[in-house]
């Protein structure tokens, strides 16, 4: 995608802070963090969201954050994160090329990710449980 500035950081063509690199994923710090220590990982290829990424390379990004998440509490000395994914403008999604955040945590820090929780009743946990009942 010649229009998409995530495909310039993947191609060299804009500069990044690169922590990792491998033939999928290229990690960098976000430009704009939300915290001190806010990392992005990209996948290399171009697809948009959650919805036209491969399930499977899915699944192997998702190992990578868990490995990368872990070397970043040891050597940052954070306790909390938040990983974090937008798929779409009303989800938040600005660059429209798949990316997954995460986001350090430190005690007081004010940041808000947060939402207000529905208050549903049982019936209604039901209905919606009937719908999305899946056979993979
Ligand atoms: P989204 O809102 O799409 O989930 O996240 C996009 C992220 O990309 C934002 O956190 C934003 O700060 C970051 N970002 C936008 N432009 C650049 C850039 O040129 N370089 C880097 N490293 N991050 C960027
Ligand atoms: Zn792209």
């Amino acid at each position: 995608m010649s229009d998409c500035i995530f495909c310039k950081i993947v191609n060299g063509e804009l500069p990044s802070a690169t922590i990792y690199e491998n033939d999928e994923f290229k990690v960098i710090l976000d430009r704009f963090p939300a915290n001190e220590g806010h990392v992005l990982i990209l996948v290399k290829d171009h697809v948009a969201n959650i919805y036209e990424i491969d399930p499977e390379k899915a699944g192997r990004l998702f190992t990578l954050a868990a490995k990368i998440a872990r070397i970043m509490k040891e050597r940052l000395g954070f306790a909390h994160m938040n990983v974090m994914q937008n798929n779409g403008t009303v989800a938040g999604q600005t660059v429209f090329h798949f990316h997954l955040h995460l986001i350090p945590r430190y005690e007081d820090d004010g940041i808000t990710i947060a939402y207000q929780p529905l208050d549903l009743t049982d019936a209604q946990i039901e209905d919606m449980r009937k719908k999305l009942e899946l056979s993979l």
